[in-house]
């Protein structure tokens, strides 16, 4: 692969490796998305690798969208989103969650979550400062912590029968005066993990005794499996004063490129962020805010792609184990890690950069979503973690069920191999 762009500098420098994406030459490589993205494209395997739908949300929706157009909705909207979605966003929070949130002091509206998480490390993490995060984590996270000038601290979610759970002794460990925050994915990305009350509660315990700001990213909120609940950290005792939310639209109602995040919490904490967010993009996607305005008034159609997106989950997991991956069923997201270790593959991304040949399919290897060895360390030092994990692969059943049937009898041949 020669896809590089030139040397970024500074902090960007510091963020380009964190991600683990900064080449011994100065220049920085191309994400592996990117990377497996192009690889399927040449081979014409079955992208299972990049998380997005491959239908579109629905039609209501869009109609909404181009009305907001026809009537005018194109030039700036307020810094903080329009009124009508903030209020959207505070009554779907206290509809759904119980959550007392007022519109006009403590909600922002983002350029997806992946802004609103940016604008907050930026704004609340200072040199010096640590910032806690889930190990596997989901990548803009290590390279804004970089850009903050931060450093990076990781709690392991591990493999056990129960799927993949929080390494509580880590956190205890991991959490401490120099922590400024925790950022907390649930449902989790890419282990569809939906971290359970008692973990949540160790969480919130950790961040009241450090007096750290815990920052969360729920944009799976809505897709979870087989009853699982999933529960905002913000309606623990003690944790709203302390909590800031942020979710997107784009998981929720099959709208990943319209890109209109948001988050809530404290007053004085969302105005910290709103500071950074006004140099970032000030404003976030006109026609699009009264659409999803309109589309967070309605529970039945996320419950109803989550039912869908349950039996996809079956489809593809099934199809895993009878290739011979390990497989850990997940309760939430669009994501499976499968292990391929019985397959003989002891190295995920090894794998991954085979499997077009192999089986005309593509994912994308969980050691992307882990740390990258300390500077200096041999680079085939995984950490302890990456160890457990460096013989995963992520797949995506969000795709329409002929797409993964497909996938699957492909996968068949590997076992045959
Ligand atoms: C997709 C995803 C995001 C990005 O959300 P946008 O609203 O598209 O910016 C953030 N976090 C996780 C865990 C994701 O999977």
């Amino acid at each position: 692969m020669t896809m590089t762009t030139p040397s970024p500098t500074g902090r960007w420098r510091d963020a380009a490796r964190a991600a683990g994406l900064l080449r011994a030459d100065g220049t920085v490589a191309a994400t592996i998305f990117a990377e497996m993205t192009a690889l399927a494209t040449r081979t014409g395997a079955i992208n299972l690798g990049q998380g997005f739908p491959d239908v579109d949300g629905p039609h209501a929706i869009r109609q909404a969208a181009i009305r907001a157009i026809e009537a005018g909705h194109n030039q700036y909207p307020p810094g903080p989103g329009i009124r009508a979605l903030r209020q959207a966003i505070a009554d779907h929070q206290h509809r759904r969650y119980g959550l007392d949130v007022d519109p006009d002091t403590e909600v922002l509206v983002s350029t997806g979550a992946t802004e609103a998480l940016a604008a907050t490390i930026l704004a609340l993490a200072d040199p010096g400062d640590e910032v806690v995060t889930l190990e596997p984590f989901y990548d803009s996270y290590a390279a804004c912590i970089a850009l903050a000038g931060a450093t990076h601290v990781t709690v392991p979610l591990l493999p056990s029968p129960d799927g993949f759970r929080l390494d509580v002794e880590a956190l205890r460990t991991a959490v401490g005066p120099r922590t400024r925050l925790i950022v907390v994915n649930s449902p989790h990305n890419p282990t569809g993990t939906v971290l359970t009350p008692t973990e949540l509660a160790e969480i919130a315990a950790a961040a009241r005794a450090s007096g750290a700001v815990v920052v969360t990213d729920e944009v799976y909120e809505h897709l979870t499996f087989d009853g699982a609940r999933h529960v905002p950290i913000a309606t623990l005792p003690g944790m709203a004063e302390r909590t800031l939310t942020i979710s997107s639209a784009g998981k929720t109602f099959s709208f990943t490129g319209w890109k209109v995040g948001w988050l809530h919490g404290p007053a004085e904490l969302v105005t910290a962020v709103r500071t950074v967010k006004q140099f970032l993009t000030y404003s976030s996607g006109a026609p699009f805010q009264p659409a999803i305005a309109e589309a967070l008034g309605d529970d039945v159609g996320p419950r109803a792609l989550a039912d869908s997106l349950a039996t996809r989950r079956d489809l593809l997991c099934e199809g895993l184990v009878a290739a011979g991956f390990d497989v850990v069923v997940p309760q939430g997201t669009y994501f499976v890690v499968a292990d391929g270790t019985p397959l003989g593959f002891d190295d995920g991304a090894e794998l991954c950069r085979r499997l077009p040949d192999l089986a005309g399919v593509v994912g994308v290897p969980v050691s992307a979503f882990c740390r990258t060895p300390a500077p200096g360390a041999s680079p085939d030092a995984p950490s302890d973690l990456a160890a457990h994990l460096v013989a995963g692969v992520r797949f995506t059943f969000v795709k329409r069920e002929d797409v993964l049937r497909d996938a699957v009898g492909r996968l068949a041949s590997l076992r045959r191999a």
